[in-house]
């Protein structure tokens, strides 16, 4: 049975004039009084400092396709071991993990896991990667690097899927020690963030761009569109303009399906036709890679060659039907590169998802 553990030094926080403590990790600047938690909930001020209160704690691990992330540019076929721990620095109305990312005590979590018990188990499973995901890593940072660090000594590579909603100085820490990313892009407006998550957008497009031009991490974006929230043709292309500006063409580009949940439930689920539209929109603007999720799209779920239009990667949902990539990922016909983390095959994992219960590890602090 998991015992409490003790919360683990945080870092990125300073004390106030007021004397309290805020917390510097995101954009919330949580100010708090002793015993207070954040409003990730994960963070609080223990002894006049903050702490991590779920380092070592997990809501479960799974084996999961690395496409489901998504990443579809990065190890394609490959397994990837994933977990996440409790809480989120977002409110997000739509949230489509809320049982994981609003839970508000520790009864999610399951299992007590050391960083290098994680990357053993990733080694012991044949994963090629570990994802931070579920719930945002930027709140649980401290953990997620320590996993990180013990993956690079045994060859596993990391991955966090994120809303990039961060500061600049834990930004720099954080994805030094990423391989891959995918960041959720919300929304383009202001308004759909402060009314729906209650955030900002301007961090968001930050991490992106810092991302883009002083990283070597390899990351895609994903935007859920919510019918008659950002899913307008005019929100799509601003969106799609701001990508082409800033970051290049080779960016990939998820658009995915919302089902209704959590408190917005009102909405209905997104229209096959709406991502097939979004997907013309981006495209037409140059982004070239674009694809559709959550729904059954095989056309606009694979990998097209810009040059020659060639399919390099067939997808069924998360199964590879195709593979047309040299190793250094070059198109099979004409040789023009595609971007990417890409090997001399894919791998072989296919659309199975397969649940991991770790063996408890005492000493995770
Ligand atoms: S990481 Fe958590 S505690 Fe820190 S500012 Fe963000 S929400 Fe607040």
């Amino acid at each position: 049975m998991n015992q409490p553990i003790e919360g683990k030094a945080g870092r990125y926080w300073h004390v106030l004039a007021d004397g309290r403590v805020q917390c510097d990790v995101c954009p919330r600047y949580c100010k708090l009084h002793e015993g207070q938690r954040g409003l990730c909930f994960v963070r609080a001020r223990q002894d006049d400092q903050i702490v991590l209160t779920a380092y070592g704690r997990s809501s479960g691990f799974c084996i999961d396709p690395i496409e489901k992330k998504p990443l579809n540019h990065f190890l394609p076929g490959t397994p990837v071991l994933s977990f996440g721990t409790a809480g989120c620095n977002l409110t997000c109305k739509f949230c489509q993990n809320w049982d994981i990312s609003k839970a508000r005590d520790f009864d999610r979590i399951q299992d007590l896991a050391s960083p290098a018990a994680i990357a053993e188990a990733a080694v012991q499973s044949g994963c090629r990667s570990v994802a931070f995901t579920y719930n945002d890593p930027v709140i649980f940072l401290e953990y997620a690097i320590d996993v990180a660090q013990a993956c690079r000594e045994r060859g596993i590579k990391t991955v966090a899927v994120s809303a990039g909603y961060i500061c600049s100085e834990p930004r720099v820490e954080f994805f030094r020690h990423m391989d891959a990313a995918n960041i959720d892009l919300k929304g383009f407006s202001e308004g759909f963030y402060k009314n729906l998550c209650s955030g900002k957008l301007a961090p968001v497009l930050e991490t992106l761009e810092y991302l883009k031009h002083e990283t070597n991490v390899w990351f895609e974006i994903t935007t859920l569109l919510i019918p008659g929230a950002n899913d307008s043709p005019a929100e799509i292309e601003a969106e799609s303009a701001w990508v082409i500006d800033r970051l290049g063409p080779d960016v990939p580009l998820h658009f995915t399906a919302f089902h209704p949940d959590w408190k917005l439930t009102d909405a209905p689920p997104t229209p096959p036709h709406t991502l097939r539209m979004a997907r013309r929109v981006a495209t037409r603007a140059g982004i070239r890679y674009v694809y559709t999720g959550n729904v059954h799209d095989p056309a606009g779920q694979a990998t097209y060659c810009h040059a020659c239009g060639s399919v390099l990667i067939g997808r069924d949902w998360y199964d590879i039907t195709t593979w047309h990539l040299s190793a250094d990922g070059r198109c099979g016909k004409c040789g023009t590169c595609c971007q990417g983390v890409f090997e001399g095959a894919a791998g072989e994992w296919g659309r199975r998802r397969q649940a991991v219960r770790l063996r408890v590890s005492e000493h995770v602090n």
